[in-house]
């Protein structure tokens, strides 16, 4: 199976792209990644002299090259985004186009080089949020802001390019990744590397907001085995255990033997949802299950920052 994986670079497209080579030998992958503030080769440097690797710059809005490039394969696999909520209320724009236009770019691409099979990776932030219960895969979409309304946008793509001309697709909607290689704008890299630098980690609000991490290593086994088994429609991954953004700080507290005096209450993001919560009872039919608990994965974090201050002193936030 020959794949072209675009964001290969950025946190769980390389998470993926390393799992898939090591688990999988009829995979092939080209890696196609337009190296934007968020993607990284230092991700996947190990892996240049891979046979069953290349990498390829590029921007997934670049036509010609998306053309180019489908024809040499069987399926995409399509990871690159815009990802980060905060930056899309700053800068809605480059979301809609990244996020929005790009996946369509993908799509006329693939549907030109005759792909049966379109591998499209979503959110669960495109369901909105709610107080209680869980979303299930055939509930409405309701995004609250430019990052997921743009994600719910790449997503009605891919269904209209099912519906109009055929091209099949499987879509997952994963909850909060976490992990080794996450960029620290994001919430618990961001919390680990101002602890290790005796800074305080800012708390939107109340900290009472809900999230359901998964560890990146167990959203990226949910994808290779829907790829794997072929599996047509769409996907919830995630862990159904949410979480209150100060209950995880103060687990990472503990982990680097800091107080609450480290926690620093800051203006709430703006139209910050609540709570996200799904239900993954159609994917662990298929055999799936998490491997790696949230206390396990948390410690992994950590050490794994603590060892790797050369890979995030560069793009540290609040140098
Ligand atoms: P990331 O921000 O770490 O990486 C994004 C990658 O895409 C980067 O390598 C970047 O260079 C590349 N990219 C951006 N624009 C591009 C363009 N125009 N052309 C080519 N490459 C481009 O993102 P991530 O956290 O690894 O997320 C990957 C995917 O998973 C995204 O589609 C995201 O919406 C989805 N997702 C992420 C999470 C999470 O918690 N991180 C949760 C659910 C779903």
């Amino acid at each position: 199976m020959r794949l072209l994986v675009t964001g290969g670079c950025g946190f769980i497209g390389s998470h993926f792209i390393h799992l898939a080579l090591e688990k999988d030998s009829s995979i092939e992958i080209i890696n196609l990644d337009k190296l934007t503030y968020a993607g990284r080769l230092e991700n996947v440097e190990d892996l240049k002299n891979n046979s069953r690797y290349k990498f390829v710059k590029g921007d997934i809005l670049d036509h010609g090259l998306m053309a180019k490039l489908a024809k040499e394969i069987d399926i995409i696999v399509h990871f690159a985004a815009e990802t980060h909520v905060d930056r899309s209320i700053i800068s809605a724009g480059e979301f809609a186009k990244t996020d929005v236009l790009g996946t369509q770019t993908l799509l006329e691409s693939a549907l030109a080089a005759g792909h049966k099979r379109f591998f499209h990776i979503s959110t669960d932030e495109v369901y909105g949020s709610r107080e209680k219960g869980f979303f299930k895969e055939e509930d409405n979409l309701a995004p609250n802001s430019p990052y997921s309304a743009s994600k719910a946008g790449a997503e009605l793509m891919v269904r209209a390019y099912e519906h109009t001309y055929g091209l099949s697709s499987t879509i997952t909607r994963s909850s909060n990744n976490y992990g080794p290689n996450q960029h620290p704008e994001k919430f618990i890299p961001r919390a680990i590397t101002n602890l290790i630098r005796n800074k305080t980690i800012p708390i939107y609000g109340t900290g009472k907001n809900v999230r359901d991490w998964t560890y990146v290593r167990d959203n990226c086994e949910a994808i290779l085995l829907l790829l794997q088994k072929n599996a047509l429609g769409t996907y919830n991954i995630g862990m159904m255990d949410g979480k209150a953004n100060i209950e995880i700080a103060k687990q990472l507290l503990v982990l680097t033997g800091k107080n609450e005096s480290s926690l620093q209450y800051v203006e709430d993001r703006k139209g910050h949802d609540w709570r996200y919560a799904i239900d993954t009872k159609k994917l662990k039919a298929l055999g799936w299950k998490p491997q790696v608990t949230l206390e396990q994965g948390l410690k992994a974090t950590v050490d794994w920052y603590s060892a790797n201050k050369k890979w995030w002193a560069p793009v540290v936030i609040d140098k």
